[in-house]
């Protein structure tokens, strides 16, 4: 789960062009979302429906996006380094 940064409302999935992005319902505020961000958002969904479903958890506000988007940070940082590596051989 995302929240948008400009004004912390639940951004949720949203198809453009083909490609799903995260959208802020309030002020249109657009995320790229990853194959593997959409997984995981996916699976977040489900544990959240369990939640639902079981004892009321507390939610928590969490910064977890800040850490997610560090990972697909990394993670597109770490494929340019490849394909540089490529370039280069
Ligand atoms: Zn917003």
């Amino acid at each position: 789960m995302r929240f948008c940064p400009r004004d912390g409302t639940l951004m949720v999935p949203h198809k453009k062009d083909g490609v799903t992005v995260l959208k802020c319902p309030k002020c249109g505020y657009e995320v790229k979302l990853s194959e593997k961000a959409k997984e995981a958002y996916r699976q977040r969904a489900e544990v959240a429906e369990e939640k639902k479903r079981g004892v009321m958890v507390a939610e928590e506000r969490r910064p977890e996006y800040d850490q997610e988007e560090m990972e697909e940070l990394r993670r597109q940082l770490l494929e340019n380094l490849q394909e540089a590596e490529r370039e280069t051989d």
